[in-house]
């Protein structure tokens, strides 16, 4: 008889089958061992402030230790609630959970029966559709078409049914850089609204809009109650590694999203919940400073790849740069990318990890650019290598 580790290679669980290592864990140990410059995974090459470091240090000497409130440290849901452009209540909206990515896990666990459908509109942030696949959900796909990555108006209406139970939007969006205009926000409202559809809003880069500004879909007419906020700490403080992502949704929404948080984690490092309500309440012009921050990185790599060859779209918000790399005669991200590590040093994503409808992710490849101007500087110096 077969024993049950003699196929250790098919030991993955049917509902993950489909999904190998992330594309952000491959290429970040790609730029490792080809010793390049990683402009893959976002995550930034410089410190977090030293306030934030000395408050983390500050709640852990303080005796801020031991497993805080399963839905999130007192002070630190008190200080999330405050920044709000709408009435949250923090003890009843709230949940603090280890980085949006756990966030987004606990909503789909939290609400998702096998067979409900879900819309997704790609390209995706990729633990969606694991979390969905988790879930057993039927997803929907809505394509945001390049290079002008619009939300297509009749492809979203004909991805909505009766049968849909929720919509996930991300704006500013990863990884196209778009920000979502009033328009296409009221469009996505009005259908679910007539859907009665859950909206579940991934605003982790709510603080890096570059160009135009950030409108939380919950903000438009009777979409309170049906929204699902996501945000986080590691981008605007530089502290990705920390893992403090938060929700906020009303009380109906709230209590599954915690039955699911309380079983997966049940609360993220005490501490580091301490300092991050110290860090958000930075002076508004922290907040201002990292955004012009942000806007000068950007400009340089934009015109650093446009130089280069590549066709680029200024991204609105986010610290990502979705280029368009045909110019350079591969019609493959994965070869491209692949190409880039060995003859430049310099690593990039490539998107089609991010796509399951359409294939227009070959032609593309991402760019973080939550790097110093030095290391920008050298990358797009590296890149002149691909003439
Ligand atoms: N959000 C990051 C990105 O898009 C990746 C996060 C992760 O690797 N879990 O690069």
């Amino acid at each position: 008889m077969k024993k049950r580790n003699d196929n250790a290679e098919n030991a993955t669980a049917r509902r993950l089958e489909p999904f190998g290592e992330t594309v952000f864990a491959t290429w970040s140990r790609l730029a490792t061992e080809h010793q390049a410059i990683n402009l893959g995974q976002g995550f930034p090459d410089f410190d977090a402030p030293d306030f934030v470091k000395e408050a983390a240090i500050k709640a852990i000497r303080d005796g801020e230790n031991q497993y805080s409130r399963s839905a999130g440290h007192p002070k630190l849901v008190h200080a999330i609630a405050d920044t709000f452009e709408f009435e949250v209540d923090p003890m009843d909206d709230v949940t603090v959970t280890c980085g949006s990515t756990e966030t987004i896990a606990a909503v789909i666990l939290g609400l998702i029966n096998p067979g409900d459908e879900v819309i997704v509109i790609e390209p995706f942030y990729d633990s969606y559709l694991a979390c969905l696949s988790m879930a057993g959900a039927n997803v929907k796909i809505v394509t945001l078409h390049a290079p002008a990555f619009k939300l297509d108006d009749d492809e979203l209406r004909s991805a909505f049914s009766d049968k849909t139970k929720m919509i996930i939007v991300n704006s500013p969006h990863n990884p196209t850089g778009r920000v979502f205009t009033m328009e296409e926000l009221a469009r996505i409202a009005s259908l679910a609204i007539k859907h009665d559809a859950i909206v579940l809003s991934d605003e982790v880069y709510d603080k890096l809009v570059l160009t135009g500004s950030h409108i939380p879909i919950a903000t438009l007419p009777d979409m309170q109650n049906r929204t699902i906020t996501l945000r986080s700490l590691g981008k605007v403080f530089s502290v990705t590694g920390w893992k403090i992502g938060w929700s906020v949704a009303p009380p109906h929404l709230t209590e599954p999203i915690r039955t699911a948080h309380q079983f997966l984690t049940f609360c993220p490092a005490t501490p580091l919940q301490v300092a991050a309500a110290e860090a958000i309440q930075a002076p508004e012009s922290y907040f201002t400073q990292y955004t012009q921050d942000y806007r000068e990185r950007r400009d340089m790599l934009v015109s650093g790849l446009r130089n280069v060859g590549f066709n680029v779209q200024s991204p609105e918000g986010t610290y990502f740069v979705l280029a368009d790399h045909t110019p350079f005669g591969f019609d493959d991200d994965v070869a491209f990318c692949h190409h880039l590590v060995e003859k430049c040093k310099v690593v990039g994503i490539p998107p089609s990890a991010f796509y399951t409808k359409s294939n227009e992710g070959n032609g593309l490849i991402r760019f973080a650019f939550c790097k110093g101007l030095e290391t920008l500087k050298n990358a797009v110096e590296r890149l002149r290598g691909l003439a």
